[in-house]
């Protein structure tokens, strides 16, 4: 398609797209473009997050130093044009779930509740008490702007266990997925070096088929996905959907990976700040064949934080409108036309999470 459609596209809809901050994302070129992009609420500033918006660095503060100026509305503007229409912001803990969803409201998106593997030594001072509190807060919210659309993070990570053992991991993975049962709310999971565990403890808990519909779950994405082929088939083959972002495309064996989900169950998100595609990365070579006016779109060139400019991104800093940049590694690892997986991108993220304004508004249709 002639590059000069396919902005002036991207442009119109740059007027209907939600103010975005943290993390499903969508944009639709042509078709519909889409994606999600976590964007962890722990990378926020506890104390001025529900009032000011305050991630440390994209206020420009990187480990308590302040390197530039703020400058998180370029960052937001940068999402929009790439075609960013929404994101859903990722819980990690009750307090963090508590701040997802007052940024959600604040902006029209959405949030997760749940604890984060890593968090979930949060839970063991009052095991029912902090599950009561996490119950809760889901049932007072689950309709309207800002509503709650899955239960997570939560999951396993073997390679970080420093703050919560395997075991107290795996018992609060466990006692979350009784939750999704309950509401009836898809799962946002997190899986590191623990597959074996974790698919076990979810098939035992009624999750091994269809998403785990039969004991009242509605699926969920495995997000992050850095695994072996192997693990991506059985999540498949289980009712899950699979998310891909820089860091699930850094190696050969990682793209080699990512080419056997299937459209149907993938989804697209930046872990922004993290997760940025490399020139070291194999993703790179995907990279160089990205047009010109899409890349300056969703990989702006960026500045060290030091020599800050204005509108223009910072070096190492992933942002949400770099979700173009996955969508688009992916089209060419799997050899699907970049519309055609970018709308399939979309479609699974509006209809896992039930996102139904997204899927009826007008304005969407190019
Ligand atoms: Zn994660």
């Amino acid at each position: 398609m002639p590059a000069a459609g396919y902005n002036m596209r991207l442009a119109e809809l740059i007027y209907s797209a939600f103010p975005c901050v943290g993390l499903p994302i969508s944009a639709h070129p042509p078709s519909n473009y889409c994606c999600i992009c976590t964007f962890p609420i722990d990378t926020l500033d506890h104390h001025s997050l529900t009032v000011n918006l305050t991630d440390p660095v994209f206020r420009g503060r990187y480990h308590g130093r302040k390197k530039h100026q703020d400058d998180f509305a370029h960052m937001l503007v940068r999402s929009k044009r790439a075609g960013v229409a929404s994101m859903i912001i990722t819980g990690g803990s009750l307090s963090e779930s508590k701040q997802a969803l007052n940024l959600a409201k604040e902006h029209n998106l959405y949030a997760t509740i749940g604890c984060h593997p890593t968090r979930s030594g949060e839970f063991e001072k009052d095991p029912s008490g902090y599950f009561q509190a996490l119950d809760e807060l889901i049932g007072a919210n689950l309709s309207g702007p800002g509503r709650a659309v899955a239960v997570g993070e939560c999951g396993l990570d073997y390679d970080r266990t420093h703050f919560a053992s395997t075991v107290v991991q795996q018992r609060h993975f466990r006692s979350q997925l009784a939750l999704a049962k309950k509401y009836h709310l898809p799962l946002f999971l997190h899986s590191r070096a623990a597959h074996g565990d974790f698919v076990q403890i979810l098939r035992e808990e009624g999750f091994g088929e269809d998403g785990g519909r039969a004991v009242g779950g509605r699926g969920g994405v495995v997000h992050s996905f850095t695994g072996p082929p192997q693990d991506a088939i059985d999540y498949i083959n289980m009712g899950f959907h699979v998310s891909v972002n820089g860091c699930s495309l850094k190696t050969e064996e990682n793209l080699a990976a990512v080419k056997v989900i299937v459209p149907r169950r993938i989804m697209f998100e930046t872990d922004a700040p993290w997760c940025s595609m490399t020139s070291t990365h194999a993703s790179r070579k995907h990279i160089d064949s990205l047009p010109a006016d899409l890349r300056e779109l969703f990989l702006p060139r960026a500045v060290r934080a030091e020599a800050f400019v204005p509108g223009q991104p910072v070096k190492g800093r992933n942002e949400p409108n770099a979700v173009g940049g996955v969508a688009w590694v992916v089209h060419k690892v799997k050899e699907v036309p970049f519309e055609e997986i970018v709308e399939q991108g979309w479609r699974n993220t509006v209809e896992l999470f039930g996102l139904r304004e997204l899927a009826d508004d007008p304005s969407r249709e190019a």
